[in-house]
This record gives C-alpha cells, sequence and structure tokens, in this order.
C-alpha cells in the first residue's frame, strides 16, 4: 500500500469521520467513465497498480457506448456487439481520495484505441476538444453543474420514501439532516470540491449543492465526484439519494442546470458589453448559439422521458426556450450578480438539463453551440422578462425525448462536433430509449429513474 503524497493530511484539519481518508493508505482506485445514457459506470484496480495503469489503462468494451440506463444493449451502426476493446487511462491530474469511502480514491478516465489513439466515441475527450476549439478562437469556457438531489429511505419493499417534507428552504431541514451535510461539506472539501452553496430545495427530500466554476472537463469531473460523495455519505446514515429528474410525478424534480460563461483575455464576456443586459456582442452571440439549438441540446441534456415530466411550467425547471435576466422559468436565465463583482459573476444559467445526462456531453455540446453562433454572428431574439407562460406566444422546449432526438438528428452543428461515431452511439441509444419507454406510465418512469440514477 501506498500513500500518495498529495493525499497527505492538511497539517490542522480537525474533527471526525470522512476526513480521515486523507490520512488512510489508498488502497484502490476507481477508474470512472459516464455512458450516453448518463450512468457512472467503473471499473477499480488496487492502488500499487495505479502507475501501470496509468500508462495502458485497463480493457473496456465499446459496447458500454450502447447501454441503456436499465443495462440492457442496443446497437449502433459503429458501436455494439461483444467483440472489440479499449483502454480506459485515468486522468491522474483528476485524481482524488473519496473521503466517504475511507481506502479508496477516484480518477475520471479517457478512452484510447489498443493503438493509443484517442477513441472517437469518448465523450471526455470530446469534450476536452470542444475546450480546445474554443481555445483556439481565444475563449475560455468556465462551467459549474448545480446539483439537485432527494433523500430517502428505501422501505422493506423498495419504496423510496423522501427522509423529510415541510419546509421548502426551511431551516427544519438543516436540523435534521445536520450531520450528514456537515460530513458532506468536510468530505467535498478533503476531495478540493469548492462548495458555493448549500441549501435545502422545494420538494420533499430535496438538497442542493453548488460548486465554484472551472473548465468544462473540470466541471464534469467535478458533478460525477459530488453525486458520488452525495451517495455515500448518505448511505452511512442509511439513507438513499435520488438526482431523477422525476421523483414524484407532478411534483418539483431534480435538476442539474450548467452555469457557463465564455471569456476572452481575462474578460468576462457576460459583462460590460453594448449587448442585450450588458453581454458583449461576442457573448450574446455565444448565447444566442445556445437558445438556437436548444432543442438539439435538449436531447442530450435532459435525454430521458423522466426528464420530460419534469420539464413543465411553473415548476422552474425552465420549459420555455427563451431566455431572460434572472427568470427561473426560461430555459436559458441569466445572471449577472451584485454590482461590483459583476465583471466576475455574470454567467448564464441553462435551466432545462438533469442529471440524466452525460455531464460530458452537455459541456461540449454548449460549446459546440455557442462556437457555432458566434461564427454566424447571432443576436438574441428579445428578452423574455416575466412568466413566459403567462406572455403568450413563447415557444415550449420539445415535448417528448422524440421530438428532442428529431432535433438533434437535424442538427449539423452538434452532428459535426460529436463526429460520426458518438453521434451515431448517442441517437441509437436515445432511440433505443425511447421504445424501451413506450408504454410506461409517468408513475413507471419516475419509479425507475428514481431506481437508476
Ligand atoms: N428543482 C428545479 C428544477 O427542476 C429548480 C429549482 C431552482 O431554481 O433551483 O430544475
Ligand atoms: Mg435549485
Amino acid at each position: 500500500m501506498h500513500t500518495s503524497p498529495d493525499l497527505a493530511e492538511p497539517a490542522s484539519a480537525p474533527g471526525p469521520a470522512p476526513a480521515e481518508a486523507r490520512t488512510e493508505a489508498i488502497d484502490a482506485v476507481v477508474l470512472g467513465w459516464v455512458d450516453n445514457a448518463g450512468i457512472t459506470r467503473v471499473k477499480a484496480v488496487p492502488y500499487a497498480r495505479l502507475d501501470a495503469v496509468a500508462t495502458h489503462g485497463v480493457g473496456f468494451s465499446p459496447v458500454f457506448d450502447v447501454f441503456l440506463a436499465d443495462d440492457s444493449i442496443t446497437a449502433g451502426r459503429h458501436v455494439g456487439g461483444p467483440a472489440g476493446d479499449l483502454r480506459l487511462v485515468p486522468d491522474l491530474t483528476a485524481l482524488r481520495p473519496l473521503a466517504a469511502q475511507p481506502g479508496w480514491a477516484w480518477a475520471p478516465g479517457d478512452r484510447y484505441t489498443q493503438e493509443g489513439v484517442p477513441y472517437t466515441g469518448c465523450q471526455r475527450t470530446f469534450a476536452r476538444r470542444m475546450t480546445a476549439r474554443a481555445g483556439l478562437r481565444g475563449l475560455t469556457l468556465r462551467m459549474g453543474f448545480e446539483v439537485e438531489w432527494v433523500t430517502g429511505i428505501e422501505d422493506a419493499d423498495g419504496r423510496f420514501v423522501p427522509a423529510f417534507s415541510k419546509a421548502a428552504y426551511g431551516m427544519t431541514r438543516v436540523v435534521r439532516m445536520s450531520d450528514q451535510l456537515r460530513e458532506l461539506i468536510r468530505a467535498l472539501a478533503a476531495q478540493d470540491v469548492t462548495v458555493l452553496q448549500v441549501h435545502p430545495e422545494y420538494a420533499a427530500g430535496q438538497l442542493e449543492v453548488s460548486v465554484a466554476p472551472e473548465d468544462p472537463v473540470g466541471a464534469a469531473d467535478t458533478t460525477v465526484l459530488v453525486r458520488e460523495t452525495i451517495r455515500a455519505v448518505a448511505a452511512r446514515h442509511g439513507h438513499a439519494v435520488t438526482f431523477a429528474p422525476c421523483v414524484v410525478p407532478g411534483e418539483v424534480g431534480n435538476g442539474a442546470h450548467l452555469h457557463f460563461s465564455p471569456w476572452r483575455e481575462g474578460v468576462n464576456l457576460c459583462h460590460g458589453g453594448e449587448g442585450p443586459q450588458g453581454l458583449t456582442r461576442e457573448g450574446e452571440a455565444f448565447l444566442a448559439g445556445v437558445l438556437r439549438e436548444l432543442p438539439a441540446l435538449l436531447a442530450v441534456g435532459a435525454p430521458g422521458a423522466a426528464s420530460h415530466l419534469r420539464l413543465v411550467p411553473s415548476q422552474w425547471a425552465g420549459a420555455y426556450r427563451c431566455w431572460g435576466l434572472e427568470n427561473r422559468e426560461a430555459a436559458l436565465r441569466l445572471i449577472t450578480g451584485m454590482a461590483g463583482e459583476r465583471q466576475h459573476t455574470a454567467n448564464a444559467e441553462l435551466k432545462c438539463f438533469d442529471a440524466t445526462a452525460n455531464p460530458y456531453l452537455v459541456t461540449g455540446s454548449v460549446i459546440a453551440a455557442g462556437l457555432a453562433g458566434i461564427e454566424d454572428d447571432l443576436r438574441l431574439p428579445p428578452e423574455v422578462p416575466g412568466d413566459p407562460g403567462a406572455s403568450g406566444g413563447v415557444p415550449r422546449l420539445p415535448g417528448s425525448p422524440a421530438a428532442a432526438l428529431a432535433a438533434l438528428e437535424a442538427s449539423a452543428v452538434l452532428r459535426e462536433a460529436l463526429g460520426e461515431t458518438l453521434f451515431d452511439a448517442i441517437t441509437a441509444v436515445r432511440r433505443a430509449e425511447i421504445a424501451r419507454s413506450a408504454g410506461m406510465t409517468p408513475t413507471e418512469i419516475a419509479a425507475e429513474a428514481r431506481r437508476l440514477y
């Protein structure tokens, strides 16, 4: 067993259990990867093998690219069947101890062919490629996912009962969850995740963590790590958690809102410009590109039947294809922040996305859409300042996974950016998920999503 010097205990770390991971030897490392259905799948290696694995990776069948959320398997034109293999190579720059799983560490993986060439179906490589594409234009992106979840208890019959109900945003929830939330905050700090805020959310059992913005690949890595940390901390308290977009049909669901801002030479393009609400012209064009591709992006960022149970008006899920300053019903909400700090804080938030999405596909696709907006020098349509449902005439987002998939299939921008292998695998998975959920009732869809995500 070895203890990585990077995992050494900070001199002054006080307090109980989870932070112990920093002092304990690491015995095993999880190599994490997220599939096209948004499920995190892994392999694990003994820590002693990490150096060798970092060079050559571990075997990883390409068929995982066409796994569905329930572990059934479909096939695309390029992927499917039992033959072939890839290498899943951990990114050691992103290695973190898992504070709520003492003795374990985690590293996200990139996939390569056995010849050592980046695999064209690799989602994390796609996000990195789009980040580099923005870099060629002199742009950097700051991104961060909000994490909403519902904490509950599974009864003997496998039924999920939210751990608490009243009050939305209430102190009673924090009192009730005090030890667990403290442990979570400590665990995330021990894993070098910068937590900005933790709050009790609206629905029964619902809580939220938001984290500091970072580069697009880092933001996707972080959201995977945060979710699994939430799950692990809850398990230590006998709780189950779900990130499913819809837990109870008709009630407020869990979003995975993406905050993003394009920057040029250290200047935030969402602030101090000539465009609407202080956007720079380039920032406006980036946002307009995202808004133009939003129906197609929905098939990436809110992909399943449960996503569409969540995407209804009046639940702050962003069900309308419009933008507005601080408008929680707009799919694209512009946030400026406090006077005096807006050059740092101004950003846009895509509210319509959820945690059944692959976050690497989300960050990469949003960059592709935004860059195409800059390429075409797009302008935003007029802002929607109030409730889009009340003003009338504001279009809704596609109303079903099939409608969103049709938009994705028609999107030249995303087809080009994703490339043939990845585009084909994603659309094959979406088609198979649509067939699988046909005939399921909303209650069945929500119950399944609750179990799987
Ligand atoms: N839970 C809501 C959703 O489904 C979002 C609430 C909020 O604005 O944070 O996205
Ligand atoms: Mg929220």
